[in-house]
């Protein structure tokens, strides 16, 4: 089998060729941690983001979405807590002149430990076989046990030093472990500094009168100045959701895994607006309903776990992850914070605007708290994508390589393929792409064997083929063939469309939440 750093070169590189992701500004040699969508890429995150906003907009009475602007008042980011606390712990490796987060240097090491756990846990399985019982084995085998103690004081210890700002302690903790560059294997480190991560520019002509601004780093904000606007002329009652998705920057000190962390990425969040004290309640909601909307996608359970956060960041009371199993091991995909009233309080404090809610039911006013959904667009997109690519031995001893991609978010729905290039089969798929193409993205090729066509629509990702042969000329029926089965249908041409939309339309698929 191939190892997870052979997967991942080859995710890259499948995004490339197929139209997916390019890396920025290619022919000057890129910019480092910046991605170009494709003409395929592009229809895939299209679908995601569409995918997200019905669920969470459409589909929920009392959410309703925003679009706010990129640059805000630079006050925005002092009430925010982002100038003073949106900082990165960076450490730099003296002889690999290679620079790193301190915080996940530690948390690689950790996440070693807990291989090792999984690998007792496989040793474990095979020996005892059916009778093997894991909550039991995870709670009474002393081996795991120990592991389990040692990885969670050593997040605990860099939590609560984070938390301090005692970065004297987050060096000595990663000395005491013995963390080496991964790069050229040497231990001789720098010591922690903070780095804050926000890209700063300037709105204005004269470089006198110009004032300072910071690129958001976050959409969040848009949302929380907008919070009374929404509230006021969509006459919306306390709990309601302000939704929106956008560009986000943040000047990551360590951008090395794709899409996975990007200077310039796009967010999908939700702000949860509440009544102060039912906090607790809505978090265990929301944790739960945002996994639903994963598991539709239907990309396996075993793929996520959720992380309660041990180190808050500065505006939560709680905070939980949703993790991925990415190419490179499980890491965020989704935040779920309860931010409590630290957001609206604060542009209360910087404005000196009144952002209260008046509750008819209680007959008062409050500021409400603040409960998040935040996922990344990008990072999604690299799960679907990296998920989906697979390799697949065949019967006949032969390999193809398949993207399968749940068929509601694939860029192509269909493939139209007429057999020959003559006796009136291009003009019959013509004909039925300039009708599918009403409802659906529709591919047309004629270039190949078809088999070779059908092996071209499966690395693309495509998840049907419509065949247009000499049969079709008498008695209007065409081949439909399923990208993940391989199975092929004689169905009426008249039939297609309804077919296609039965497996794509987001209906069906958000139906499962
Ligand atoms: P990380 O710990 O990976 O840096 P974070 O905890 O800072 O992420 P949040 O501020 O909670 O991330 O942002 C919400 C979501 O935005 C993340 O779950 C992730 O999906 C996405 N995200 C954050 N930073 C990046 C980035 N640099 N590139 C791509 N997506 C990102």
């Amino acid at each position: 089998m191939a190892n997870q750093e052979d997967i991942f070169k080859k995710v890259i590189s499948h995004a490339k060729e197929y139209g997916y992701v390019f890396q920025s500004s290619e022919i000057y040699d890129g910019l480092s941690a910046v991605y170009d969508y494709g003409q395929n890429g592009a229809e895939l995150k299209k679908n995601i983001r569409e995918y997200w906003w019905k669920a969470m907009v459409q589909l929920n009475e009392n959410i309703v979405g925003i679009d706010a602007a990129i640059f805000m008042h630079p006050t925005t980011w002092k009430a925010s807590g982002h100038v003073d606390a949106f900082n990165d712990p960076l450490i730099d490796n003296k002889d690999s002149k290679k620079r790193y987060r301190a915080d996940v240097l530690v948390e690689d090491h950790v996440a070693k430990i807990e291989a090792k756990i999984e690998k007792e846990i496989k040793k474990a399985a095979k020996r005892f076989g059916d009778s093997f019982d894991k909550e039991q084995f995870l709670s009474t085998n002393q081996r795991v046990l120990d592991y389990q103690a040692k990885a969670d004081a050593i997040l605990k210890r860099m939590g609560k030093s984070l938390e301090n700002e005692d970065l004297t302690d987050v060096k000595a903790l990663i000395e005491e472990l013995e963390i080496a560059c991964p790069l050229s294997g040497s231990k001789n480190w720098t010591d922690v500094k903070q780095f804050n991560l926000m890209f700063g520019t300037k709105l204005g002509a004269s470089a006198d009168t110009a004032t300072d601004l910071y690129l958001r780093p976050e959409t969040a904000q848009g949302i929380f100045v907008n919070f009374l606007n929404v509230q006021k002329t969509g006459r919306m009652k306390i709990p309601f959701g302000i939704a929106q998705t956008g560009k986000a920057f943040r000047n990551e000190i360590v951008a090395r895994q794709f899409i996975f962390r990007m200077r310039e990425f796009e967010q999908m969040e939700m702000q949860y607006f509440i009544k102060p004290g039912t906090q607790k309640e809505w978090y265990e909601t929301w944790k739960e309903k945002r996994m639903q909307w994963h598991l539709s996608l239907g990309m396996g359970a075993d793929n996520y776990r959720f992380h309660d956060h041990e180190k808050l960041a500065h505006y939560a009371d709680a905070a939980a992850d949703i993790e991925f199993r990415f190419p490179f091991g499980f890491k965020e995909l989704e935040g779920i914070h309860s931010r409590t009233d630290f957001d609206l309080a604060n542009h209360e404090k910087y404005s000196g605007k009144k952002l209260q809610y008046f509750d008819p039911e209680e007959n008062k006013s409050y500021v409400p708290y603040v409960l998040e959904t935040s996922i990344g667009l990008d990072r999604m997109f690299l799960a679907v994508f990296s998920n989906s690519l697979q390799d697949e031995e065949l019967e006949n001893g032969s390999t193809r390589t398949v993207l399968k991609l749940p068929a509601v978010l694939a860029p192509n729905k269909v493939a139209v393929l007429p057999l020959l290039k003559r006796d009136g089969l291009p003009e019959i798929a013509e004909k039925l792409v300039d009708e599918l193409k009403w409802d659906f993205n529709v591919d047309y090729d004629e270039k190949d064997a078809v088999g070779r066509r059908y092996r071209r629509q499966d690395a693309a990702g495509t998840p049907f083929c419509v065949t247009i042969d000499h049969q079709t000329l008498e008695d209007d029926t065409v081949t439909i063939r399923h990208r993940d089965t391989m199975e092929q249908k004689r169905v009426k041409l008249a039939e297609v469309k309804e077919i296609i939309h039965k497996e794509v339309d987001m209906r069906y698929w958000l139906q499962k939440l």
